[in-house]
């Protein structure tokens, strides 16, 4: 059921998976934000722009993760705009990783398809600071790796609105997939706007400014602590293994289901700071 979070933004949550869908609207011209996330809900989304009399411009997708990309197959007539180095997904392993990952959700949630997944060509590839216009509306591409490479935030400086991807999500840490170094830039970045309603990909959205300025110290902390833990690690010549149960002591983590990805971050980041992987498997 989508909800009017602020009077331009439509958003639901997905009944299949904790992702959030949106709709940004002016003047009647509609933007689909990560479309999804099961083919009844993309139909649904789309029947409900219609009844509202919307016409569709387009569909953005805020990140190649299979997770973010299930709308536009769906909806193909609409143009698809992605975000700088989205091409990414299209390296060999990248790809099979994106459609292994998406066949055993689907799998796992027993949805079958009649015809494979085809991970979305998009029709525009923005830069950063590049501007989409919906109506009236000016929506900033705002380049924001560390999660992935190829991710960017939407934000409206009129509205203070910031749908931020896969940063910022009320979940015990942030998923380290591509660049500690870079998610702790992004974020410093981010934070130099002026937000005053906040939708992740993930988890819940807000307009508290509290509750922003949480988000941002929290994962700034947990960021700045893996690089710390990782570089004292690899001065002190420990494995990944070995760093990874440092990392387990001196960063606990309550929620157990935040437990692997926060060993992968470990893994993930002595990779990038130099640590070798050897016979070990490390990182996303
Ligand atoms: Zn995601």
């Amino acid at each position: 059921m989508f909800e009017q979070f602020i009077p331009n933004l439509w958003v639901q949550r997905s009944a299949w998976f904790d992702i959030n869908v949106g709709i940004f609207v002016s003047q009647n011209q509609a933007l689909l934000i990560d479309p999804g996330i099961s083919a009844d809900e993309v139909d649904a989304m789309h029947q409900f722009a219609l009844k509202k009399g919307w016409d569709i411009i387009g569909i953005y997708l805020t990140h190649w993760h299979w997770d973010h990309i299930l709308g536009p197959e769906r909806l193909p007539n609409v143009p698809i705009y992605a975000p700088p180095y989205y091409d990414e997904v299209f390296e060999p392993e990248k790809h099979d990783r994106t459609l292994i990952a998406l066949t055993n959700w689907e799998k796992e949630a027993g949805i079958s398809r009649e015809t494979p997944f085809v991970i979305p060509q998009p029709d525009r590839i923005f830069a950063n600071h590049d501007t989409l216009i919906v109506g009236n509306a000016e929506l900033q591409i705002v380049h924001t790796p560390g999660h992935c490479k190829g991710q960017a935030a939407l934000f409206e400086r009129e509205s203070g609105l910031l749908w931020s991807g896969d940063n910022l999500i009320d979940y015990e840490l942030p998923f380290v997939f591509h660049s500690c170094d870079a998610f702790i830039e992004n974020l410093e970045n981010l934070k130099t706007l002026d937000i005053h309603a906040l939708v992740p990909g993930h988890g819940a959205s807000t307009q508290d400014q509290a509750e922003i300025n949480v988000r941002f110290s929290n994962s700034l902390t947990y960021l700045h602590d893996l690089k710390a833990l990782v570089k004292q690690a690899l001065a002190d010549g420990l494995s990944g293994t070995e760093t990874i149960a440092r990392g387990l002591e001196q960063m606990p983590i309550t929620n157990p289901e935040a437990l692997r990805p926060h060993q992968i971050n470990i893994g993930q980041t002595y990779l990038e700071f130099g640590g070798e992987a050897g016979a070990e498997k490390l990182g996303w």
